[in-house]
């Protein structure tokens, strides 16, 4: 169902890369090879930037409601094809087949919502001090989108990015990552099906410091859209930034999932299992840190190993990925962490580790600040409430946090209190719908969010039209 071969796909043509060099995909269940992947280079990435700018004013001059027109037509050859694309998404990942199921429903939703913005887009009147004045606010696309992703969620990640950027009348540039190309070429194949015309979604792909960087380094590109890690957020914000492009950067998490002594346990342990190592914890919004209040700690901890260690394992993405992992645990484990369950490779082909429960030496240790993106999810104890939220909020980052208590008051004193984008009391760390906007704070990213309306602000401009109409000529 995967080619051998996955190219480029510019101005509606499938290319192969200028240079003729290919990257091995392998499969991160038992490591053999899947496929090739285009190695593209800056020369690649500018042909698809010429054709897409070539492209932009003709999509650009479509109405609203046509553009959402042909959005609705993707989102439903992506529903009609969506065991395939599952199927694609499972080959590429490892992760199991019902996973991948939702996640292609997710990118279908997420392509009704957006198409939906075609009748909805409304903007503003504005009153004005002087007469026969009237105001109003036009959305502008921006010209061309440079779009690159992360591999956890492949067609979310696309979906997120590609629908609002096309229904905003721009050209797009997609940098898939080099793990999960074959999804992403697929989602573009449909869109040109769907009718969304040659140029305005064009998909390079390769490795992020050659292909990625060529793009985020484009005179021409007027929008970097990333989802990733905050190293390469970082080096993107300074890069893009230099040439005053606008950027949106959505990055890591180590989200905390409190529980009171309030708490239903055994929902809370149910969730934190499924937050932590669902995809096996490849997850922006995983649950990587768990702070218990004292007088429930050993109980829910109890409960929490004996399930964590009934988990069937899941691969990682990359034999990398996985030597990162067992790394920075080997660290911990000379800090003076102590690991309650996993942390071992099987004995078997392929990128797996055990889920792991980790009880950290201390609050500033390494592995208590750093993203891990894996099974590993590490426990600590809180007196109370106050310390509870002084230890979520003791990160370098802020994108989701969770509160477990049957208390209405603590709910809402931990919503105000904990820094990050999204707050979920009684349920995981992780979980977005189509229609509500996400994204963190700190180091998270910086301040626009994914998905909702507020989508659109990113991937558009608003214009502020001022109609001076003199009375004397009515
Ligand atoms: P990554 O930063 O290594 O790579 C992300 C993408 O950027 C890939 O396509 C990669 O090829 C590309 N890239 C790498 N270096 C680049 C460069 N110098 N210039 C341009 N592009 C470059 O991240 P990853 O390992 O793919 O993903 C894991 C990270 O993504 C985690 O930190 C995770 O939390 C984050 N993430 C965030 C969200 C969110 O919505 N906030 C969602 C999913 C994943």
């Amino acid at each position: 169902m995967i080619p051998p071969e996955i190219p480029n796909l510019v101005a509606g043509q499938l290319e192969p890369p200028a240079s003729g060099a290919w990257i091995d995909k392998l499969r991160p269940v038992d490591g053999t090879p899947l496929c090739r992947v285009a190695r593209s280079r800056a020369e690649d990435v500018d042909r698809s930037v010429a054709f897409a700018r070539g492209a932009q004013p003709a999509w650009a001059e479509r109405t609203a409601v046509a553009r959402g027109e042909v959005v609705r037509e993707l989102a439903l050859l992506l529903r009609e094809r969506r065991v395939e694309l599952a199927e694609i998404v499972v080959e590429e990942t490892g992760k199991p087949f019902e996973l991948a199921l939702g996640e292609a429903d997710a990118a279908v939703e997420m392509g009704f919502f957006v198409a939906g913005e075609g009748r909805r887009s409304y903007g503003r009147t504005l009153t004005s001090s002087m007469d026969h004045r009237t105001v109003l606010t036009l959305r502008q696309p921006l010209g061309v989108a440079g779009l690159i992703m992360s591999f956890n969620t492949p067609l979310p990640n696309v979906a997120w990015k590609a629908f609002p950027a096309v229904f905003c009348g721009n050209a797009s540039v997609v940098k898939p990552s080099e793990h999960t190309p074959a999804s992403a070429l697929r989602f573009a194949e449909l869109a040109l099906e769907a009718g969304v015309p040659p140029g305005v979604l064009n998909v390079v792909q390769g490795l992020g410091e050659e292909a990625g960087a060529a793009l985020v380094e484009h005179d021409d590109v007027d929008l970097v859209s990333f989802t990733g890690s905050a190293g390469t957020g970082r080096w993107i914000n300074g890069t893009a930034g230099r040439r005053l492009a606008k950027v949106c950067l959505e990055l890591g998490g180590k989200n905390a999932l409190v529980v009171c002594d309030d708490a239903d346990l055994d929902g809370a342990v149910r969730w934190a299992i499924a937050a932590a190592f669902s995809n096996a914890g490849q997850r922006c919004a995983s649950a990587s840190r768990i702070v218990v209040l004292d007088d429930v700690y050993d109980t829910f901890r109890d409960r929490l190993v004996e399930q964590a260690g009934a988990l069937t394992p899941e691969p990682v993405i990359s034999e990398a990925s996985l030597v990162r992992m067992v790394a920075a645990l080997e660290r911990a484990v000379g800090e003076g962490a102590t690991v309650l369950c996993g942390g071992t490779r099987p004995d078997r082909l392929g990128w797996y580790l055990t889920p792991t429960v980790v009880e950290p030496a201390a609050s500033d240790s390494e592995i208590a600040h750093a993203e891990l993106f894996g099974p590993v999810t590490l426990l600590f104890r809180a007196r109370d409430l106050g310390e509870a939220v002084s230890i979520v909020n003791d990160s370098p980052y802020g994108l989701t946090a969770a509160i477990h208590t049957a208390s209405v008051h603590r709910a809402l004193r931990f919503a105000e209190q904990a820094q990050a984008g999204v707050v979920v009391v009684n349920g995981g760390t992780h979980g977005s719908e189509p229609h509500m906007g996400f994204g963190g704070v700190k180091h998270s990213g910086t301040g626009w969010r994914e998905a909702g309306v507020e989508a659109l602000d990113v991937y558009s401009d608003l214009k502020v039209v001022n109609l001076i109409v003199d009375p004397a000529l009515v």
